[in-house]
């Protein structure tokens, strides 16, 4: 019997979440240096899942994905853009400058996902990030 995954959230910030681990007290707190390693892997955490939900739809490694939202930046306009269709693709297309944190959705073992950006232009939160097949007119654009 194969486990199935009902639901997951997970969460991708690029300031840094490194931790110090004190054997005193066995608390765990914010460290005041980065070791540099905490965005790579959690974005390597997350690229795999991303990568579950693109092989659960049929598109991982298909020719490009399509990425909607409805509100996008301080402006809450609606956007678009047809990428890669892999982790990388679409983990660089949500990537903006500054801080900022992804937070993903899956669901229906892999075969649902959305994801919702916060950063400073989105501080409660940017529209729901949907990913689709682009179709083949888009998939030209991008090429
Ligand atoms: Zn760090």
């Amino acid at each position: 019997m194969t486990l199935e995954l009902v639901s997951a959230e997970i969460e991708l910030t690029n300031s840094c979440t490194c931790e110090t681990y004190d054997e005193e007290t066995d608390t765990a707190t914010h460290s005041e240096y980065c070791y540099g390693d905490c965005f790579t892997e959690q974005r390597a955490y997350l690229a795999e899942a991303i990568d579950a939900h693109l092989a659960a739809i049929g598109l991982l490694d298909a020719d490009a994905i399509r990425i909607d939202c409805d509100a996008i930046g301080w402006q809450r306009r609606a956007g678009y853009a047809i990428v890669e269709s892999t982790a990388d693709g679409i983990l660089d297309a949500l990537a903006i400058n500054g801080d900022y944190t992804l937070n993903f959705w899956f669901g229906d073992n892999y075969t649902r996902c959305h994801a919702t950006r916060y950063s400073h232009d989105e501080p409660t939160g940017s529209g729901l990030f949907t990913f689709s097949a682009a179709s083949t007119d888009e998939t030209e654009l991008s090429a």
